[in-house]
């Protein structure tokens, strides 16, 4: 008894690897066609400044993924297995190349003011690539794209597999007047010592303390930390997921530089981005 069942689980458990086996290669194959038959497309959200309320900074530009059988995935779906099928330096190529072009264009057609930037994320395995920096020249050469309204986010995740030599690039990339947020913060693993060291200007709060920040004290002592400790550092916050008015004011009070989330706006397809006539946002 106890055997026929221990293989029934065997087999399910088999069936199951199968199918994830099956998900990843299937998955692995469309996004090897995705950019050739322009199923990617780019969406952008508003990042918002708190304390002059509620001026419009600039986008984080977030990737979608279109099968016309399968419809929209969201980045985390598919991200990891572009990660882990070494696909994402060059998915990462076509969304700095378009998303440069992108404000270029809205700058050029007056649909934004020049001030706004684009802040786009890079993955570990991008930063880790030797041809990364050229690929940003390029880019900026190709598109004429004023370095200042291109901001990069990178997680604390992708930097702990050789700091001395993510740190260099960043210096690099920094050099270039591109200025670099760090991206989730306080999920990572959040080392003091290298905080420092890090060439970034910007700590981006991550959404899992924002969410509970009104109905944890836990929560709003740690953001509240965070800001304090971002702000002794000389650096700037952004706070991710505000969804409340609630989260909006305790964020305030705090002092919390900026921030984006669905209160504000959710991801927006290029062409709504081009009806935000204005640089007020309103309040949803
Ligand atoms: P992230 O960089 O932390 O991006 C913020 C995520 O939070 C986005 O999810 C966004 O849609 C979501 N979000 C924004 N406001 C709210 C809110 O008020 N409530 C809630 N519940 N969620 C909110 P998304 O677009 O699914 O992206 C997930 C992650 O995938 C991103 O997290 C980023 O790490 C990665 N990603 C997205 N686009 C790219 C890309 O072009 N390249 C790379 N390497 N990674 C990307
Ligand atoms: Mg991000
Ligand atoms: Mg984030
Ligand atoms: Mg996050």
């Amino acid at each position: 008894q106890a055997k026929s069942q221990g293989k029934a689980s065997y087999a399910v458990f088999d069936q199951k690897m199968y199918l994830q086996t099956l998900h990843l290669v299937e998955t692995e194959a469309a996004l090897r066609q995705a950019v050739k038959k322009q199923e990617f497309c780019l969406y952008y959200q508003p990042l918002v400044n708190l304390q002059q309320p509620h001026r419009l900074e600039g986008f984080e530009v977030l990737l979608r993924w279109h099968q016309p059988e399968k419809g929209i995935m969201s980045a985390s779906e598919f991200i990891p297995i572009a990660e882990e099928t070494r696909q994402i330096n060059r998915i990462g190529d076509w969304v700095l190349r378009n998303a440069c072009k992108q404000l270029k264009t809205w700058q050029v057609e007056g649909k934004v003011t020049t001030d706004l930037y684009v802040s786009i994320n890079l993955s570990g395995q991008q930063l880790r690539d030797p041809s990364l920096l050229d690929t940003i020249d390029t880019i900026l050469t190709e598109t004429q794209l004023d370095p200042q309204c291109l901001k990069l986010e990178i997680t604390e995740s992708s930097l702990i597999h050789n700091i001395q030599v993510a740190t260099e690039i960043m210096e690099l990339i920094r050099s270039r007047g591109i200025e670099l947020s760090l991206d989730d913060f306080g999920t990572g693993f959040s080392s003091l010592r290298y905080l420092q060291q890090f060439p970034i200007s910007t700590i981006k709060i991550d959404r899992s303390f924002v969410d509970g920040l009104n109905n944890s004290d836990r929560n709003f002592r740690i953001t509240s930390a965070i800001v304090n400790l971002a702000k002794a550092l000389g650096f700037k916050t952004i706070a991710e997921g505000i969804e409340s008015h609630e989260q909006l004011i305790e964020l305030q009070g705090l002092s919390c530089d900026a921030g984006q989330g669905y209160l504000f706006s959710q991801p927006l397809p290029a062409t709504k981005v081009e009806n935000y006539s204005t640089c007020a946002i309103q309040i949803a």
